[in-house]
């Protein structure tokens, strides 16, 4: 009895326990998952997620050290001439299906973060306008790649100092920022898209991207579904 109910149990757990425990390398849209324990139990096909993924292919898991029995015969009876036809889906496509998945998690990732503004939902202004800001409301701006940035609360915080930022207000520091002064960190302008308040017309961006290549396009908010 006891013999029964333990193979029984392993085999359909790949019902159960298969789309239950574990990750999903390849797809998550559906419950199919790959774990080492289910794997164990099933001799290989507990690495369900590939195998719901990629039914043709004879193999349950891909990576040498994964445990994957059922695979390991088929592949050995192949070489003596006992299994032929062997099928495997192209490994382009299995790539590409791993990567969806680290993009997605990536952008589950990002979306905790705050990645300021959103440059498109940013008002547009004149230079005039911007000038006019700065020298008659006081305003702390500073214009960079035609992006304009509030820069009163970082004022004291600037590590190269705040006089530098003094002189910044109500000027296109595009130039400076990317060299000609100093060239700013990933970070800094990381800390920056926080600080976006609205855009220039005709401003330096795209003459700035273009002029350095290197310059990373910082709108990298995710986009909303
Ligand atoms: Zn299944």
């Amino acid at each position: 009895m006891l013999r029964l109910v333990f193979v029984h149990h392993a085999t359909f757990c790949v019902n159960s326990l298969a789309h239950w425990l574990g990750d999903s390398p390849f797809d998550d849209r559906h419950t199919p998952r790959d774990h080492f324990i289910t794997a164990f139990l099933s001799l290989g096909e507990g690495y369900h997620n590939f195998h719901h993924q990629f039914p043709q292919d004879y193999r349950n898991a891909i990576r040498f050290y994964q445990y994957d029995p059922t695979k390991w015969l088929i592949a050995t009876c192949a070489f003596f001439g006992l299994a032929s036809h062997l099928k495997t889906f192209p490994e382009n496509e299995v790539r590409k299906g791993q990567l969806q998945m680290i993009e997605k998690c990536v952008m589950d990732k990002k979306t905790k973060l705050q990645w300021g503004t959103p440059i498109a939902d940013l008002p547009i202004l004149s230079f005039e306008e911007f000038q006019d800001q700065v020298k008659s409301q006081g305003k702390k701006w500073t214009l960079l790649e035609g992006v304009v940035y509030d820069v009163a609360e970082f004022m004291t915080e600037h590590p190269g100092g705040e006089k530098y930022l003094k002189m910044a207000l109500g000027k296109d520091m595009t130039a400076a920022f990317n060299g000609g002064m100093y060239d700013h960190s990933n970070a800094a302008r990381n800390l920056l898209s926080l600080m976006r308040v609205a855009v220039v017309e005709y401003g330096g961006e795209v003459e700035a991207m273009k002029k350095n290549p290197l310059v990373p396009v910082y709108n990298d908010r995710p986009k909303e579904e």
